[in-house]
């Protein structure tokens, strides 16, 4: 709108803000990006900024190539950790192809494409996220810098002030953060963002990975979303409550259900829970990624559903009566380095799955699913997720459901991308089994 427009163009006059940072994300989750300055801001918001794409993993093959990046004018925000005068501002961008038409290649048109498909049933998607990571001396070795752990108080910094720093920067950036703590790994922290629109929440979740890692390296520490930098302790989860809402009205809430879980939210779940093993490749795509989801970790092993355990995949809260706005679904699969906007389109077209098919829902698991014996868990029906990336991509290759959400362009690309992974992995020989077979076969 040109309300918008407007509001940029004098924003940015007032802030003496001279250099504008244009941001997409690749398909693998990487923040890019190129900077204009002031002078061509108006240029750019009419009529969109070209570049080449051809050089951005997994973006584009080389004869598309040419691409135009229109930005959001509801993403314009200032760096606040960047100097104030000469400021430098961002904004989000949906690209296109010189043409016109959208790139099927940016994860941003693919999540506004499922989320069209919910408005369409009426439905606006919401999204918080609890942001796990750690904080290391270096980004060579996972070198600790503190040994505390769950809600620990005691200042140890830099991490205290660096968490500080990181909330008050991001609520400038109009990016409100519900909790920050210490998390149960040493070293580890968390940072839980508000639920909000997921497009908003996806662009929420880049931005807020790209302060911590900028503000951790000007204290001369890094910050790593590795999913499972260091053996035996915790790795990094990235929970993600979910909830369908109509207007004001969530969706997911029944004031007569005796958790207060709506029909509506029960099919969601069980769509989650019928297509979880097939969309793990986007919620979870790194070789490392599988090093997390084992037993004895806080970290979730098989598909199951809980109102109060922690190993289960998705948990539903309890609430008492008239908290209608957080009655939600946490999924507690999906780790801090995937791409927000393809996790997001996997999983609403799972939960939309489940509603327009009326999935049955399962009972939800009393007791450690962990620790019941395999036919317990066989006789309630329970499956595993993948327990690597190569099961992983076997399952999500025959997937009909995300073939429709992530479209072909970028189906085909994580799939080949994912192959190349996991091929270059199995042929490396490892640490472990030399330490382990070398003497002893
Ligand atoms: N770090 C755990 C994970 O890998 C989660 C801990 C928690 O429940 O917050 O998901
Ligand atoms: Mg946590
Ligand atoms: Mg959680």
């Amino acid at each position: 709108t040109t309300a918008a427009r407007d509001f940029v163009l004098r924003t940015a006059r007032e802030h003496d803000v001279k250099f504008i940072r244009l941001w997409f994300t690749d398909i693998l989750g990487k923040l890019k990006g190129f900077a204009i300055t002031a002078d061509d801001l108006e240029d750019a918001l009419d009529r969109g900024v070209g570049f080449d794409g051809s050089a951005i993993d997994g973006f584009a093959r080389h004869h598309e190539s040419d691409m135009r990046a229109y930005p959001d004018p509801a993403t314009f925000t200032l760096l606040p950790w960047r100097p104030r005068q000469n400021a430098v501002a961002r904004m989000f961008c949906d690209i296109r192809q010189p043409r016109g038409q959208t790139f099927p290649g940016d994860p941003r048109q693919v999540l506004r494409r499922n989320l069209d498909r919910a408005a369409e049933m009426g439905f606006t998607y919401n999204v918080g996220a609890e942001l796990e990571f750690f904080y290391l001396k270096n980004a060579s070795a996972p070198e600790l810098l503190d040994h505390d752990g769950y809600f620990d108080q005691l200042s140890s910094y830099p991490a205290s002030d660096l968490r500080r720093e990181t909330v008050l920067n991001l609520a400038e950036m109009g990016i409100p953060v519900k909790y920050s703590h210490h998390e149960g790994a040493p070293s580890q922290h968390e940072i839980d963002l508000e639920y909000t629109d997921a497009l908003t929440m996806a662009d929420n979740l880049m931005t807020a990975k790209l302060v911590i890692k900028e503000l951790a390296q000007l204290q001369n520490v890094y910050a790593t979303f590795m999913p499972k930098p260091i053996s035996r302790v915790n790795g990094s989860g990235l929970h993600l409550h979910q909830s369908l809402f109509a207007g004001e009205a969530n969706r997911f809430y029944d004031a007569d259900d005796e958790q207060y879980l709506s029909m509506l939210g029960k099919q969601f779940i069980a769509g989650l829970i019928a297509h979880a093993p097939e969309i793990t490749l986007v919620t979870n795509q790194w070789v490392n990624s599988y090093k997390r989801l084992i037993p004895g970790y806080e970290a979730p092993v098989y598909v199951s559903w809980t109102h109060v355990n922690r190993s289960d995949l998705i948990r539903v809260p309890s609430y008492e009566r008239g908290e209608e706005a957080s009655i939600r679904i946490e999924y507690r699969s999906p780790d801090p380095a995937c791409n927000p906007y393809l996790a997001f389109s996997a999983m609403l077209a799972a939960g939309l799955k489940g509603i327009e098919e009326q999935y049955q829902v399962p009972a939800p698991v009393v007791g450690n699913v962990q620790e019941m014996s395999p036919q317990r868990r066989q006789s309630l029906g329970i499956r595993t997720l993948p327990s690597s990336l190569g099961e992983a991509i076997n399952l999500a290759e025959t997937s009909e459901l995300l073939y429709e959400a992530l479209g072909d362009h970028v189906f085909n690309s994580l799939i080949e991308n994912k192959k190349l992974e996991w091929d270059e992995y199995r042929s490396e020989v490892t640490d472990y089994e030399v330490s382990r077979y070398l003497s002893t076969l």
